[in-house]
């Protein structure tokens, strides 16, 4: 299948032929013709399955017929279309799509997130903006500041909705909802589809069409993942080893703390690797530029909390690292998500130690499998982290009160088209996984 059967303006193909697609991708050939008829949708779709151009192009094509032939004027203040993102990174990337997406047409947009002058966003919304990318705190700011307002708007997007409930926007969500005109089209993506994100679509989305992949060999992501064991005063030593060794050139490497993270690259200059750090504490406008750099390959290793690097697009990062293994299950799958994107190999590879097996646990058991182990001989482990349990039955009270299930790894089981993982009931740690 071409893009030139999605029915897509041929301005919105030349530039989608510009960027070197050659044919759109599986929530692409779902989504397109459900949003092109007008319908509401929500859909589970990871980062890196080209999910933004599956809004975006149909997005672009609906505007430019309804307003631009027909040369319809936005009102001072005014949207048409609002994307709503958890992070500034995210904004970004999304509305620079929206700009190469639409480059052949006359169509404005532009990224709305804190931490910048809020003066310079609010003097180009005085015009009008025809699309927005916005995360929820500093769009509630312009609405309070009534630098904005919605009834222009047709289209609501929520991008990576899971992600946003979890960094607790739901009331300002909420609070924008409310605000929107009643007559307009809602399109919901989220890489999870937890109890919560499908409550946000109840309320928010009326009769939504349901998209979900079907599972095959071509839309899996090709990750390699692997991991390391080692005891955690070696954990620097044992990366800088593992870029050494392996010569690698580039990785985005997780870390859990602010404080951890400038700590790493000190430790990584040591050794003679050069690295930079990236989270929430660092000004804007340093973040954007890091990013730039390392987008471009002048910094070669990343090391990112897991907010700061949510939204990180590199079309083609080879290779994530957990230095710490996150606390939640759904965080891993995103992060090894930053790799392996648009049918790209990718590595993903973590250093886990004793004090991180509960969260091993969970993840191999999510996953349905073990992760291969490897064993890097310079660097014995002398507190072993044992072999993960996936068929666990704990013989305890409190384990059963909780509700522990056993799951069967070994079952034949469908398994999720985009993350690659198992969809068995999800494991249920018998310890309280943060
Ligand atoms: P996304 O899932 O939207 O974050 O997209 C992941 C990456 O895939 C981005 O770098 C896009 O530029 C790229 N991409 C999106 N659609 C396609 C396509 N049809 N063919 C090749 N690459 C694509």
């Amino acid at each position: 299948m071409s893009f030139s059967t999605l029915k897509l303006s041929p301005l919105i193909l030349n530039a989608i032929d510009d960027l070197g697609y050659s044919k759109p991708t599986a929530i692409q050939k779902q989504a397109i013709p459900v949003i092109l008829s007008g319908k509401d949708v929500i859909a589970a779709a990871q980062t890196g399955t080209g999910k933004t151009a599956s809004y975006v192009l149909p997005l672009l094509l609906q505007l430019n017929i309804r307003y631009k032939d027909t040369n319809q004027k936005l009102r001072g203040k005014r949207i048409r279309a609002l994307i709503l993102v958890p992070t500034r990174e995210l904004a970004v990337q999304v509305e620079t799509s929206i700009s190469e997406y639409g480059k052949y047409l006359n169509i404005s947009s532009m990224a709305m997130y804190g931490g910048v002058d809020i003066q310079e966003q609010k003097q180009r919304l005085i015009w009008g903006v025809d699309i927005i990318v916005a995360t929820p705190g500093r769009l509630l700011d312009m609405i309070h500041q009534r630098a904005l307002h919605f009834d222009e708007l047709d289209m609501l997007v929520l991008d990576e909705a899971d992600r946003m409930l979890d960094m607790g926007f739901i009331d300002d969500i909420n609070n924008v909802i409310e605000r929107l005109p009643e007559q307009r089209q809602n399109l919901l993506f989220s890489a999870t589809m937890s109890e919560a994100v499908r409550g946000l679509a109840k309320r928010t989305i009326d009769k939504p069409v349901e998209i979900t992949i079907k599972a095959d060999q071509a839309n899996k992501p090709k990750i390699q993942q692997w991991l390391v064991t080692v005891d955690k005063t070696d954990k620097s030593a044992l990366l800088s080893h593992l870029i050494k060794t392996f010569d690698w050139q580039q990785a985005l490497i997780f870390i859990e703390t602010k404080h951890g993270a400038a700590k790493l690259v000190s430790q990584l200059e040591k050794r003679g690797i050069s690295a930079e750090n990236i989270h929430s504490g660092r000004a804007q406008d340093i973040r954007e530029s890091i990013l730039n750099n390392f987008k471009s390959g002048k910094i070669k290793f990343l090391v990112a909390t897991g907010i700061a690097a949510r939204g990180i697009d590199i079309g083609d990062l080879t290779r994530v690292v957990n230095y710490d293994l996150p606390g939640k299950v759904d965080d891993y799958i995103h992060r090894i998500g930053r790799t392996g994107r648009a049918g790209a190999e990718g590595e993903a590879v973590s250093l886990v130690s004793k004090d991180n097996f509960r969260e091993l646990c969970a993840i191999e058991s999510r996953l349905g499998h073990i992760i291969e182990r490897k064993e890097i001989a310079e660097f014995p482990v002398k507190k072993i982290v044992p072999i993960s349990i996936l068929n666990f039955q704990p013989k305890n009270a409190r384990s059963k009160s909780i509700g522990f299930k056993p799951s069967n790894a070994k079952t034949k089981s469908a398994t999720n088209s985009i993350t690659g993982e198992s969809k068995r009931p999800k494991f249920k740690s018998p310890w309280p996984v943060k």
